[in-house]
């Protein structure tokens, strides 16, 4: 599964530490993350993960378009609800993909424990099959 993982700057730290705690579920899958966030889990997990722009400078708008494509499987972003954002506008837009795609979308750490544990049960194994199914329709 292709995942993105994505952390407002106050919740960075606690994402390093869910990273952590689930490397090896996370490991399974291709990781995907806006800059600072991913930079920061691979120097502190050895996670490998694809890096995109930072958030500000555009890599939630990257990760949107991965959505848009399809080529997304679920969104990790530990979002900071006290701090005012530059970059809000491309959020918005991120999580609005989203719920256009029914993309998976974990916005704090409770619901992203148990988003990870669910993968870990193949709970979204549902999307593998969405997919083959997109790319069937393609063909035709
Ligand atoms: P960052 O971006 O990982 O580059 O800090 C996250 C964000 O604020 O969207």
């Amino acid at each position: 599964m292709n995942i993105a993982l994505i952390a407002h700057d106050k919740k960075k730290q606690d994402i390093i530490g869910f990273s952590t705690a689930y490397k090896h579920i996370l490991a399974k899958h291709t990781l995907f993350a806006t800059g600072t966030t991913g930079t920061m889990i691979s120097e502190s997990t050895g996670l490998s993960i694809h890096l995109f722009q930072s958030g500000p400078l555009g890599g939630d708008q990257q990760i949107g378009a991965r959505i848009a494509n399809n080529e997304m499987d679920m969104v990790i972003f530990f979002r900071d609800p006290l701090t005012a954002q530059p970059h809000e506008p491309d959020i918005s837009a991120l999580m609005r993909l989203c719920d256009v795609y029914k993309i998976p979308l974990a916005t704090n750490m409770a619901a992203s424990e148990i988003f990870i544990r669910a993968l870990d049960r193949g709970d979204f194994q549902w999307r593998e099959i969405v997919k083959a199914n997109l790319k069937q329709d393609a063909k035709k």
